[in-house]
């Protein structure tokens, strides 16, 4: 859905692009580049969580411990587990590892789609199967991921 801002924006960059603003027109075809290439860069797992933007992957590549302590804990509380800050060590699903969270690395539908030799669940002749449907119930913005993945 368009936000406010981004309406906004629009509108604004309609009104100057009709009195003339090439400037704007050209920064504006960078941003949307901008955008295409991180959408192009983005890690997306198995099962359509977007890896790059999950905590324990950026607390990874970063080196972040105060991260890894925050997600920790906010994964203890959501899993009812005890996660410590040095479990919090993940290169992301499409990696074969070995750093791979632990949750991730005896993910049923991950082992599924990589001994399928795929990627991702979007390119599986079962889309979308039973135990994909399941965690679509709970975590609706994967099926998106995946659904925008298989019209490209
Ligand atoms: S595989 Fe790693 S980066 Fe991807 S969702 Fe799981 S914990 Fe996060
Ligand atoms: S069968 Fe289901 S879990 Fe396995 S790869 Fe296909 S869609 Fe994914």
């Amino acid at each position: 859905m368009t936000t406010r801002k981004e309406f906004c924006k629009s509108c604004l960059a309609a009104m100057l692009a009709g009195l003339g603003a090439p400037l704007l027109a050209g920064r504006r075809e960078e941003e949307v580049k901008a955008k295409a290439k991180k959408e192009e860069e983005k890690i997306i797992g198995a099962c359509g969580i977007v890896c790059s933007d999950c905590p324990a992957y950026v607390a990874t590549k970063t080196d972040d411990d105060g991260l890894r302590a925050k997600t920790a804990t906010e994964w203890s509380a959501m899993y009812h587990a005890d996660i410590k800050p040095q479990d919090i060590n993940c290169d992301g699903c499409p990696s074969a590892g070995p750093r791979l969270f632990a949750h991730c690395l005896e993910c049923e539908i991950r082992a599924c789609a990589h001994g399928r030799k795929l990627v991702t669940c979007a390119e599986c002749s079962d889309y979308a199967c039973q135990k994909l449907k399941g965690f679509f119930a709970m975590v609706p913005q994967a099926q998106q991921t995946l659904e925008g993945l298989r019209r490209q």
